[in-house]
């Protein structure tokens, strides 16, 4: 290791489930690991709060499946996606292409329950927890390397923690990102806003999450949580929820109300809880690795919450990060650290290419009406398809499934020509 004997192995900014799991499996290899979290535990976040049935398999790994079980997590069985022309897409986790998750459902807990028991399993692991307490900034040592961080404490106080490797995993907004000029702005995505709530009595609500996208390319989510609420996500364009910014909730309420198909359900509803707005979403990290600092989570990437695949790759991301870390934390030379963390980034882009790619592909259908339509009514009539679609989403069947030639010769057909079975490359 090179001449540095700093408290702490590594300091962890945000304890999401991307901090939580990098601590866990960082702190269960034996090393000296603090967590700094600027809210205090039990705290929300504006989530649909799905957890594809692959995460279990990660939530398995922290020792955290049982708690989330007895927490009253709501199963799912797949996802129901309806087009502005009416046409339904129902993709389920158990299908027959001969992929299967960890478990068969996927899970849905309120984040305020999910993220406490994730950090738990941190500090069990041995991780020491801060809360309360809001990064500022990355020292560097006078080579530009990653060396600790800066925060501000509740009453207002500056403090130093230094530490041999610094990890950004403080969500969409990464203050570590930023310092480290790591962060970019993605255009092509739009600037949209989300605004999330807990509803109760939600009129048909069923074992699959739905979502319904709307001709004004707005979308909105629906799935059961724990202790039977209804999670209710809205997502629209910046200037569209500019509309909200006197009373969230009025604005939620009436764009459930103008929608015919969605009126009824809601007429005996009652909201169960503020509504929280967070957004826009147009930032990703190019790469994710500076000297001595890494990022994961939404700090890293992040994932639209149409596909709900944020919580699964920030899980994931702690699971290939942490090795990596270890790796370098044992290294001899500054050189061989960079290259640690330069395997993680390229770790990180073999594990969510294909993801990426898929994940843009939808996007660019569910912002154009006519488009999403013209799909939505190939994979209407196409259960395999569909089920295939939801897989890659659910995180259990490879991206590379629905980009063969042979997958997206067929969506481009019209029901009665894409019958045919895909063709195996
Ligand atoms: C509307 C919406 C719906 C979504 N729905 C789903 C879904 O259904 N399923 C799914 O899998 N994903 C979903 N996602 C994505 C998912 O919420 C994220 O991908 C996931 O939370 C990422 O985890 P994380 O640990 O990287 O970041 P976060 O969960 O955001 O955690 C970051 C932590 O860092 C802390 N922090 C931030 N700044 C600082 C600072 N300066 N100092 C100290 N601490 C700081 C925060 O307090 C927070 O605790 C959705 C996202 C949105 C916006």
């Amino acid at each position: 290791m090179t001449q540095r004997h700093p408290e702490f192995d590594v300091i962890i900014a945000g304890a999401g489930p991307a901090g939580s799991f990098t601590a866990f499996a960082l702190a269960r290899a034996g090393a000296r690991v603090l967590v700094l979290d600027r809210a205090r535990f039990p705290r929300s976040k504006p989530c649909a709060e799905y957890l594809s049935p692959q995460a279990s398999r990660l939530l398995s790994e922290m020792g955290a499946l049982d708690a989330v079980e007895a927490a009253g997590a709501a199963h799912l069985a797949g996802m129901v996606v309806h087009a502005p022309n009416g046409a339904v897409i129902r993709g389920n986790f158990v299908a027959e292409h001969g992929y299967s998750a960890f478990r068969d459902r996927g899970l849905a807990l309120r984040r305020v329950l999910l993220d406490a028991i994730l950090l738990d399993r941190a500090r069990a692991a041995g991780a020491e927890v801060r809360e309360g307490i809001r990064v500022t900034d990355v020292l560097r040592d006078a080579g530009g390397r990653a060396q600790g961080l800066r925060v501000v404490r509740a009453d207002g106080r500056f403090e130093d923690f230094h530490s041999t490797f610094v990890v950004g995993a403080d969500g969409l907004r990464s203050v570590v990102a930023r310092r480290l000029e790591l962060s970019r702005t993605r255009r092509m995505w739009g600037r949209r806003i989300a605004l999330v709530a807990h509803y109760e009595n939600v009129g048909d609500i069923t074992q699959w999450g739905e979502m319904h996208v709307a001709e004004d390319v707005g979308y909105v989510g629906f799935a059961s949580v724990d202790g039977g609420f209804t999670n209710v996500s809205l997502v629209v364009p910046e200037q569209l929820a500019r509309g909200a910014s006197g009373d969230r909730g009025a604005f939620l309420h009436n764009w459930l109300l103008q929608r015919p198909q969605l009126a009824p359900r809601f007429k005996g509803a009652r909201r169960a809880s503020a509504v929280v707005a967070t957004g826009p979403f147009a930032s990703h990290a190019p790469c994710a690795w500076a000297p001595g600092a890494a990022l994961v989570g939404d700090a890293a990437d992040f994932f639209d919450p149409f596909t709900g695949e944020g919580i699964y790759s920030a899980l994931r991301g702690g699971e290939l990060l942490a090795p990596r870390l270890m790796e370098a934390l044992g290294a001899a030379r500054a050189r061989d650290e960079d290259a640690a963390l330069r395997t993680y980034d390229r770790d990180r882009r073999l594990e969510y290419r294909g993801k990426w790619i898929v994940e843009r592909l939808i996007n660019a259908a569910i912002r154009s009406a006519p488009a999403m339509n013209y799909f939505a009514r190939t994979l209407e009539a196409r259960q395999d398809m569909a089920d295939l679609l939801i897989g890659v989403t659910g995180d259990f069947v490879p991206a590379r499934e629905v980009l063969r030639p042979g997958y997206l010769l067929n969506l481009f057909r019209q029901p009665d020509f894409a019958r045919r079975p895909v063709p195996n490359e």
